[in-house]
């Protein structure tokens, strides 16, 4: 008996040093592991911001060429905008917002597009009254809880551009024209795919008569057409699956339901393309995914990433502003995707977009140290992109660390430099080196230097 006590006693302790090993090792667990962002969130790395910034600065430039104006919107905005808007029956609403209770129970969404939110804001900052047509932009991430895969974050980035008040054909054209610029002075080829969606006038019997259609074939439809032809017929013409697309091959056409308005509206959008030598082509199966579009939608597409062919896609959507309680007012936007932007042109040959270093200031010694970091501020001021090293290290690392940062010039000042009142100013690329005359006065340093770079650039 006694022994199968001792026994028992000794396993307990064995297990009690087991278990607090194991209660160690899971305590320290989270120190080991780093935490890493979440899935389908992606950081931008300096080596990439480059490429980043050229499409940023390029667009913006193209926009303000168009007269548009930058508004910014929030990220978070009541969950019922993007309901109201995008339409409860659409796959973002349906599967993909990130919506969460506020903590005094609200329900708020991440924004998942750009439209909804500076729609919002124009008719709650009554924008409408600057003029009868407010062209805007913005840029900045959206968020839908996607699968991620290759070129599609959960957190992406979109420029979104709208214009508001008018229902001329001519600023269709001018929005498909300026996205077909943005493409072409970044260097991207792609092509352009446009088609009407009628008006609430025409578009009932379009949608009674591709019903009809629907209804015929149903049993051979996949289960989101069959749930569609119901909720939202249009959406079926879109669908991935080449069961259903070979069926809707002989599927009436949007174009040939236009009424009059619609159908002028869009052969004048064609011929003023042409007149602008945009190419195009007409898709009459285009939907485009949100409930809000009317007449005029395009995509822009690639070749270049295969199956993932669309960079950007708008359209008209003359009712929206009115459905969110503002006035009478048509609109057309478009947006287009940044990551899809920076993959392909990533692909193809490299656009040197780093920041150059005009100068790296090498120092030798304390006092010399001393007087390089006054100086690397005054050259600051002058409009010189500069840096120097803080580590003390030797001439030979700092002239290796000019040379990986890119730098045209070094400039080096020693305790001997400082003795004769002259710094070495060394072309990084040529090799050329000359002589910089520190006079007397301290703040005219920078200006010799500068004097000396241009005239050695
Ligand atoms: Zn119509
Ligand atoms: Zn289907």
């Amino acid at each position: 008996m006694g022994t199968l006590l001792d026994f028992l006693i000794w396993v307990r302790v064995k297990l009690s040093v087991y278990f607090s090993i194991l209660i160690h090792f899971c305590c320290n667990l989270e120190n080991i592991l780093s935490i890493k962002a979440l899935k389908g969130f992606k950081d931008i790395l300096p080596d990439e911001v480059g490429l980043w910034q050229f499409i940023e600065q390029t667009a913006r430039d193209i926009f303000h060429r168009y007269g548009f104006e930058e508004i910014k919107v929030p990220i978070l905005e009541k969950t019922e905008l993007f309901v109201r808007t995008i339409g409860a029956s659409t796959d973002i609403v349906e599967k993909e917002m990130y919506t969460f209770a506020d903590r005094n129970g609200s329900s708020i969404t991440m924004r998942p597009e750009g439209t909804a939110s500076v729609i919002r804001s124009y008719i709650e900052n009554g924008l409408y009254v600057r003029g009868s047509v407010q062209r805007l932009y913005t840029i900045g991430p959206m968020f839908r809880h996607e699968r991620p895969q290759k070129g599609r974050m959960r957190q992406f980035h979109q420029m979104s551009v709208e214009a508001l008040g008018s229902n001329s054909a001519r600023i269709d054209t001018e929005v498909m024209a300026m996205a077909w610029q943005i493409l072409q002075e970044i260097g991207l080829q792609a092509s352009l795919e446009i088609n009407s969606l009628g008006c609430t006038a025409c578009r009932p019997s379009f949608k009674e008569a591709l019903q009809g259609f629907l209804q015929v074939r149903i049993q051979n439809l996949c289960e989101d057409c069959q749930r569609r032809s119901s909720t939202n017929p249009l959406r079926v013409l879109d669908c991935k699956s080449e069961h259903c697309q070979a069926q809707y091959v002989s599927a009436p056409s949007i174009t040939d339901h236009l009424c009059g308005a619609c159908s002028d509206h869009f052969e004048d959008v064609k011929q003023t393309l042409s007149l602008l030598a945009v190419p195009y082509a007409v898709n009459a199966k285009m939907v485009r995914g949100l409930d809000y579009y009317t007449r005029t939608t395009f995509e822009l597409l690639t070749t270049e990433l295969g199956a993932q062919g669309a960079i950007g896609a708008g359209g008209r959507y003359d009712g929206l502003v009115r459905q969110l309680g503002g006035p009478e007012v048509p609109g057309i936007g478009f947006a287009m995707g940044m990551e899809r932007l920076v993959m392909l042109l990533s692909q193809k040959d490299k656009i040197e977009t780093r920041p150059v270093l005009d100068l790296f200031l090498i120092t030798l010694g304390e006092t010399a140290y001393e007087k390089g970091f006054i100086l690397l501020q005054m050259l600051r001021s002058q409009g010189l992109r500069v840096m120097m090293d803080h580590e003390g290290r030797s001439m030979k690392n700092q002239m290796k660390q000019a040379d990986r940062q890119n730098a045209g010039f070094a400039l080096i000042l020693g305790e001997n430099e400082l003795v004769n009142r002259e710094a070495v100013l060394k072309d990084m690329h040529s090799g050329e080196q000359e002589l910089v005359e520190l006079t007397p006065a301290f703040e005219d340093w920078a200006g010799a230097v500068l004097a000396k770079i241009k005239q050695l650039q």
